[in-house]
C-alpha cells in the first residue's frame, strides 16, 4: 500500500483549473496539472483495502491501489505497465472520464476520496513525455483479417488489441478523422486533439490501417466487408439525437448538439466550415436543453464563441447538492455537479419543460416554458405533470438540443447487415461473446449498449476484441 498513515496525515490535493476569464479566451486545455512529488504524495493516501471498491467502481478494472503505491514509491514506469495492463487509453479517460473509482473510493465516506483520476493522467503523461510508449509490434502474424466500423474509443480499443493478437486490422470511419466522439463530440478544451494523433501512430505502427471518409452503407456496402474479411465490429456509437418535437421546432436556429459541436472542433483543427452552414453563438442569447455532459460542452463553447448568455434547463428535479453516503457509496451518487463550463457563466434552472418555440422571419426569438411538478404514482413510478400558471419565456436566439441520444442510425449500415436490434433499438449482442445475429459480425460499445461513456467504451472494445480472437483461433490469450 502507499504510506499507512498517508490518509491521516496528507489532505486532499487535485489538479486546479485556469481561471475562468483566462481559459475563456482559447479553445486549448486548461486543467493545471500537480508536481510529480504532489502526485506521489496523492498515491501514499492510498488505503489499500481489503476490498478495494475503486477497483470495482471503475468500468475497466484498473488497479488503481497498486499503481497509487508505486507512484509513491516513485516507480513510475511501472506503474505505467499495470496502468496499461487495464487501460489502452488512460490519457482520455484521465481527461473526461467522471471518475466513478473516485465515488467509489473508502476515503470517499469523508469526501475526500484519493484523487485518483489525476493520478492516472499523471502515469500516462509522464509515460509519454518519458517516450516510454512504443508501439507493441505482434511476434506472429495470423492472417486473419478484421473490419472495423467506428473509430471511437470502442473501436479504438477494439483495434489495438486485435492488432496486438496479430491480425490485420482494417479501421473504417465515415468521419474525415479518426477518433469518434472524443474527436468531434468533447471539445478541445477538454481533451486536446493531439492526443488521439499521437496514439493514431502508435496503432498504425502496430499495423491498424485507418480508412477515413469511408461511410459504411453509403460509401462501402455491408456486403462487402462480409466478403473481405473474417470478422467485422461495429462500433459505430449511438448517434440518433433525441429531438423536442414542439410547435416551433422547424424555426431557423434550433440545433442539435452535435451539428453545434463538431463545428467549432472543426475550425480548431484548420477545418474550413462552410459560412451557410455556420452555427455561431457569437452574441447571441443561447438557451441549452439538457443537462448532462453534451449540454455542458454546448455552454463552454457558446461561452468561448461570445454569447451574450446561456441559459441550461433540464426537466429533470435540482439534485441534492449532497448525498447520503449511507445509502449511495460506493456507488455513484445523484448530487448536484457543476462543471467547468457550468461555472463560467451560465444560469440553470431545473424542472422545465419546453412547450412551444416562436421565432420572426423564420428565425427563434423565444422559448415558452412551464414549470414541472415530479410524483410518484400510486405503482411508485416517478410522473410529470405542468404546474398550473406556471408558464414563462425565455429570449432565445440559439437553441441547442442535448438531450441525449436514442439508440444507433438504423438506417443504411445496420439495415444493410440485418442485425437484430434490442428492445431499445440498440444492437442486439451479449457480453459475453459480442456476437450479433449475423454471422462474424460483432458489436461494441454506444451502438451495442446505447449512449454511455468513454471508459465503458474502453471495455466493450477489449472485451469485444477477445470475444472476436477467440472466435478466429479457437481460443485467446488476450485479457478480458
Ligand atoms: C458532446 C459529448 C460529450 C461527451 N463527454 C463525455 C465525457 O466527458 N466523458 C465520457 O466518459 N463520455 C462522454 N461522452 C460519451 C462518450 O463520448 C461516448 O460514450 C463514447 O465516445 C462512445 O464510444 P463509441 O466508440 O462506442 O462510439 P463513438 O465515440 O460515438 O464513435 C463512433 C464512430 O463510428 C463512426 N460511424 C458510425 N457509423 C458509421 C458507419 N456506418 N461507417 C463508418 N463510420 C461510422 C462515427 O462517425 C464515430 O466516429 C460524451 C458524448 C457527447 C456526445
Ligand atoms: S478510468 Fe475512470 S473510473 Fe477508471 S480509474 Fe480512471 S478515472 Fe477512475
Amino acid at each position: 500500500m502507499g504510506k499507512t498513515t498517508g490518509f491521516m496525515e496528507i489532505s486532499r490535493q487535485d489538479r486546479t483549473y485556469a481561471p475562468a476569464t483566462d481559459r475563456t479566451q482559447h479553445y486549448q486545455e486548461f486543467v493545471i496539472p500537480l508536481m510529480t512529488s504532489e502526485v506521489s504524495q496523492q498515491g501514499a493516501r492510498c488505503m489499500d483495502c481489503g476490498i478495494p471498491y475503486c477497483h470495482n467502481g471503475c468500468p475497466i478494472n484498473n488497479i488503481i491501489p497498486d499503481w497509487n503505491d508505486l507512484v509513491y514509491q516513485g516507480k513510475w514506469r511501472e506503474a505505467l505497465a499495470v496502468l496499461h495492463s487495464t487501460n489502452n487509453f488512460p490519457e482520455f479517460t484521465g481527461r473526461i472520464c467522471p471518475a466513478p473509482c473516485e465515488a467509489a473510493c473508502t476515503l470517499n465516506l469523508t469526501d475526500e476520496p484519493v484523487t485518483i483520476k489525476t493520478i492516472e493522467c499523471a502515469i500516462i503523461d509522464k509515460g509519454w513525455e518519458e517516450g516510454w510508449i512504443e508501439p507493441q509490434i505482434p511476434a506472429h502474424r495470423t492472417g486473419k483479417k478484421v473490419a472495423i466500423v467506428g473509430s471511437g474509443p470502442a473501436g479504438l480499443a477494439c483495434a489495438q488489441q486485435l492488432a496486438r493478437a496479430g491480425h490485420n486490422v482494417v479501421v473504417y470511419e465515415k468521419n474525415n478523422r479518426i477518433g469518434g466522439l472524443l474527436r468531434y463530440g468533447i471539445p478541445n478544451f477538454k481533451m486536446d486533439k493531439q492526443i488521439i494523433d499521437r496514439r493514431m501512430t502508435q496503432m498504425q505502427a502496430e499495423g491498424v490501417v485507418f480508412r477515413t471518409d469511408s461511410h459504411v452503407g453509403v460509401d462501402v456496402s455491408a456486403q462487402s466487408l462480409q466478403e473481405k474479411y473474417d470478422a467485422v465490429v461495429l462500433t459505430g456509437g449511438s448517434e440518433k439525437s433525441r429531438d423536442l418535437p414542439a410547435p416551433g421546432r422547424e424555426l431557423k436556429g434550433i440545433h442539435f448538439a452535435m451539428e453545434f459541436l463538431p463545428q467549432q472542433t472543426k475550425r480548431v483543427l484548420g477545418d474550413e466550415v462552410p459560412e451557410e452552414s455556420t452555427i455561431s453563438a457569437t452574441n447571441k442569447h443561447v438557451v441549452v436543453i439538457g443537462g448532462g455532459d453534451t449540454g455542458s460542452d454546448c455552454i463552454g463553447t457558446s461561452i468561448r464563441q461570445g454569447a451574450a448568455s446561456v441559459m441550461q434547463l433540464e426537466i429533470l428535479p435540482k439534485p441534492p447538492e449532497k448525498e447520503d453516503k449511507a445509502l449511495t457509496w460506493p456507488n455513484w451518487p445523484n448530487k448536484l455537479r457543476t462543471s467547468s463550463s457550468q461555472e463560467e457563466g451560465c444560469e440553470r434552472d431545473w424542472c422545465v419543460s419546453t412547450k412551444s418555440f416562436e421565432g420572426e422571419n423564420g428565425q427563434v426569438k423565444k422559448l415558452n416554458l412551464i414549470r414541472i411538478d415530479w410524483h410518484k404514482d400510486k405503482e411508485g413510478r416517478w410522473q410529470m405533470s405542468e404546474i398550473p400558471g406556471s408558464e414563462f419565456e425565455l429570449k432565445a436566439d440559439l437553441v441547442l438540443l442535448a438531450m441525449g441520444f436514442m439508440h444507433p442510425v438504423h438506417e443504411g449500415m445496420l439495415q444493410e447487415f440485418g442485425v437484430e436490434l434490442d428492445g431499445r433499438g440498440n444492437v442486439k449482442a451479449s457480453t459475453c461473446h459480442y456476437k450479433t445475429s449475423v454471422d462474424k459480425v460483432f458489436a461494441a460499445g454506444d451502438m451495442r449498449r446505447g449512449q454511455s461513456l468513454v471508459v465503458w467504451a474502453i471495455r466493450e472494445g477489449r472485451q469485444a476484441a477477445k470475444a472476436v480472437d477467440e472466435y478466429l483461433m479457437g481460443f485467446s490469450e488476450l485479457p478480458r
